[in-house]
This record gives structure tokens, C-alpha cells and sequence, in this order.
């Protein structure tokens, strides 16, 4: 069961689950697959646990982590008067890469929140994550598996790459389906207002649930909305087209730089899917600039370009 003499162990055998649920238990920290990302999950109802992920991540305690909960009857244990949007959205889009701001209750910690009266709750969409959660009969909290304002791990060797052995035990579930962070609306607020983009939209929720959601203004209150963040080592630039890409390569070839193109064309989901993954795999070689081509404004097109942003302003 464990693979490569590492910490990263089959998430599809039952017993590597049980090494996890054990782990967890002594309030250690287990990285778990997830559709979205990798996360580092400490089990939410301990504070101890909770505190190691900022440890090991090197994140501000202000920035809140994500409640993960088995399904969305688990939503009670840990928030206060739902509000209808929350229920909607959570009955249309759950298991699935949704987060839901809502009003805490006192079973949440001010360690998991940074002393807000909100929490953040999601119910990912891994068998895996969702087995572990069913059994350990808890919730966690799971920001991604990786130091702060870096890159999101979306394998478990990426994992590695980034914690090692820091992390008690890496649960292995395979690629990330669909690679990029969770959709994040804050239900508190009327209209509902989007906190993070992801891979389920404004335009989707609207078209779905008739609910309209308003765009993040003002200071964002979503870390992953800083801006510097999925920072790769290497300079990220941005381009509109294939043309313009390749002629800044070529002027930056000329000019002795280690430059690489990044383009999907029109296939948004692969982007989204493998984006983190270039960009590692572009530090791994010691590629000096990124130019990626832009997403179209669709679907998770806004995600992906969202992220690619603050990747471009990281240097
Ligand atoms: P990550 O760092 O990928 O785990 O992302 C977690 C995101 O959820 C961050 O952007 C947090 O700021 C956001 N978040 C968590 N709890 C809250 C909350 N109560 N209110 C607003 N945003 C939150
Ligand atoms: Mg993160």
C-alpha cells in the first residue's frame, strides 16, 4: 500500500483510508483528493489540528479555511439560519465544487473562521474524500495542500513536491478532475455575492436557479483573491492570442530567455485541469517565462483567467 517509499499512500484501499481516519483522530494532518484541488485536512473539531494548518501552510490565520462536510444534512451540525439561496444552491450543486459563506454556529472554532460569524462550508465530489468523511464522522477543514500563495497541488506527488513529509499521510485519488479551486459565494449578503470563481458560474447559477449572484466589490475577503497568489517561480505572461504568444517568444528567445507558450485553444476543461500542473512542471524545468494564452470569457474560461492574473502579477 505504500507507494514509493513515501507518505503517500492508495486512497482506493480501504485500510489507507482507516491509516487516515487514525491520523486525523491524533489531530495529525492527512492531504486528501479532491475534485477541485488537493487539500490539507485537519479534523474541524480540534483546535490543535486546525492551528498545524497554518503552521505547515505558512498561511496568516485571518485567511479562514473550508469546512468539508459528507453531504449536505451535515450542513446543520456547523451553520445558522440557512438561507434559502444557500439551500438551493446546495441542493442543485452538491457533492460538487460550490463553497456556501454562511452564518456559524458555535461547533465552529475561531481558529477554522479567523473569529468571523461565517464560515465557509463545501461537499466535495471524490469517493475517496467522501468515504474518509463518512467514516471518521467529523467534518475537516481543508485548505489547499500547498505553502501559501503557491501553486495548487492537483496529484499527490505534487503534494509531496510541496509538504513531504510534513504531512502525516497523502492520500493518492488520482488527477484532479477538474484542477482549479472552488467556486465560492457568500449567501449572507443579499443579493448572494461570488467570493472566488470556479468551475460553477455566475451565468450558471443564474440560468439554473433564476438566482442572481452579484460579482466580489469592494476588499476581497477571499484569500485566494489576493493579488499574489498560484505563484509559480517562473515569470507568467499574459497574451490574447496564439500569434501574439508566439512572437513573444520568439523576442525572448533572441534575447537568451527560456520562454514557453501555454495554450488550450478552446478546450477550457483540459486548461483548467492541467494548468497547475504546467506551471510546475514549467518551474521543474527551469523555464524562465510562461506565456499563456488566455482563456475564452466562458464557463471556467473566467476562472482560469482569474488565476492566471494573479499568477502575471506574482513577479
Ligand atoms: P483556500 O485557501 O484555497 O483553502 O481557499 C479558502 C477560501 O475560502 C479563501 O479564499 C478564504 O478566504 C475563503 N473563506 C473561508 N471562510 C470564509 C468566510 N467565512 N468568509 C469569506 N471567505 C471565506
Ligand atoms: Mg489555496
Amino acid at each position: 500500500m505504500l507507494r514509493n517509499d513515501s507518505n503517500i499512500l492508495d486512497g482506493c484501499e480501504s485500510a489507507s483510508i482507516e491509516f487516515a481516519i487514525d491520523a486525523l483522530r491524533r489531530d495529525e494532518l492527512v492531504a486528501i483528493p479532491t475534485e477541485t484541488v488537493y487539500g490539507l485536512a485537519a479534523r474541524a473539531s480540534s483546535r490543535t489540528a486546525v492551528k498545524k494548518i497554518f503552521e505547515l501552510k505558512g498561511r496568516p490565520p485571518s485567511h479562514p479555511l473550508i469546512l468539508h462536510i459528507a453531504k449536505t444534512s451535515d450542513l446543520d451540525k456547523w451553520s445558522l439560519n440557512l438561507p434559502p439561496v444557500a439551500k438551493v444552491l446546495t441542493e442543485k450543486y452538491w457533492p460538487g465544487p460550490l463553497t456556501i459563506v454562511v452564518q456559524r454556529n458555535t461547533n465552529v472554532s475561531d481558529e477554522i473562521t479567523g473569529g468571523r460569524d461565517t464560515v465557509a462550508i463545501r461537499c466535495p465530489d471524490h469517493k475517496i474524500t467522501t468515504d474518509l468523511l463518512m467514516r471518521l464522522n467529523d467534518a475537516i477543514v481543508a485548505p489547499s495542500a500547498n505553502r501559501f500563495g503557491k501553486v495548487s497541488p492537483t496529484s499527490a506527488k505534487h503534494v509531496f513536491a510541496d509538504l513531504g513529509r510534513d504531512v502525516e499521510i497523502i492520500l493518492d485519488g488520482g488527477e484532479c478532475t477538474i484542477g482549479l479551486e472552488s467556486t465560492i459565494i457568500d449567501c449572507t449578503t443579499t443579493p448572494p455575492q461570488l467570493l472566488r470563481a470556479g468551475a460553477i458560474t455566475v451565468d450558471q447559477i443564474q440560468a439554473d436557479c433564476a438566482i442572481n449572484v452579484a460579482l466580489a466589490s469592494g476588499e476581497s475577503r477571499a484569500s485566494g483573491m489576493l493579488e499574489k497568489h498560484y505563484a509559480p517561480n517562473c515569470k507568467v505572461e499574459l497574451c490574447k492570442n496564439r500569434a501574439l504568444a508566439n512572437s513573444r517568444q520568439l523576442e525572448l528567445t533572441q534575447l537568451g530567455v527560456k520562454a514557453e507558450v501555454l495554450d488550450f485553444d478552446v478546450d477550457i476543461e483540459l486548461f483548467a485541469r492541467h494548468l497547475y500542473s504546467r506551471l510546475r512542471d514549467a518551474d521543474t524545468r527551469q523555464i524562465e517565462v510562461i506565456i499563456a494564452v488566455t482563456a475564452p470569457m466562458i464557463g471556467i474560461g473566467l476562472a482560469i483567467n482569474e488565476r492566471l492574473e494573479k499568477a502575471a502579477n506574482s513577479h
